[in-house]
């Protein structure tokens, strides 16, 4: 009998944990595909960033517009956000105005230049994927993975997605809350591993 994942409950700080986390491989390879389809930031988030644009013009490139209305869409209401509007990054070249023609989030090498943390200044959403949290539960992205052409298309190292975003759950949920999720891995692996048998 295969093991059936919405039997298992797991949660951690409130937020609950989609357990196909520890049995979905992946490898992150290409060169920011994911951020060719723009994504929605908090109003919060939007504000910020705003309130930096001179220093984000500074190191954005020829392929990105200097022209900071261009950045973003008109906001929306949300509630999936936590200030209840979300404001959409515009695509400029194809690509969210933020990325550079390196594939490098501008936002990123500001933070990083200012000896910053490097998410600093990056919408949550960009930093969880190929994680999400959809309706309270983090889990994959596996819809936005799908429609790209490159990501995760070879995965070649055997890791899961658990392992690859080891500092991306860590930033969510602390260095103890990856603990928590490490006895979670034991045993949802022994189950799953024991339910391949069974099938074989
Ligand atoms: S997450 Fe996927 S699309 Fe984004 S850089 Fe990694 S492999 Fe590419
Ligand atoms: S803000 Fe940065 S990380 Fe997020 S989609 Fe745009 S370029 Fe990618």
């Amino acid at each position: 009998m295969s093991i059936n994942f919405s039997d298992i409950k797991i949660e951690v700080k409130g937020i609950k944990v989609d357990p196909k986390l520890f049995t979905f491989k992946f490898s992150c390879l290409c060169n920011g595909e994911c951020c060719h389809y723009g994504v929605y930031a908090d109003l919060k988030e939007y504000e910020r960033i705003i309130s930096i644009k001179d220093e984000i013009v500074e190191l954005m490139d020829e392929t990105q517009s200097t022209v900071v209305k261009d950045w973003f869409e008109d906001p929306i209401e949300d509630s999936d956000f936590d200030s209840g509007v979300a404001v959409g990054t515009q695509l400029v070249n194809g690509k969210c105005s933020f990325l550079d023609k390196a594939g490098l989030c501008v936002l990123q090498k500001l933070a990083m230049k200012k000896n910053l943390n490097k998410w600093e200044y990056k919408p949550y959403y960009c930093i969880l994927f190929p994680l999400t949290i959809y309706e309270g539960i983090l889990t994959i992205d596996d819809e936005h993975i799908d429609r790209l052409k490159y990501c995760n298309k070879y995965p070649v190292n055997g890791e899961s997605i658990f392992e690859q975003c080891k500092e991306e759950i860590i930033f969510i949920f602390g260095e103890d809350g990856y603990e928590t999720l490490l006895n979670h891995k034991k045993e949802i692996l022994e189950k799953f591993n024991s339910s391949k048998e069974n099938e074989a």
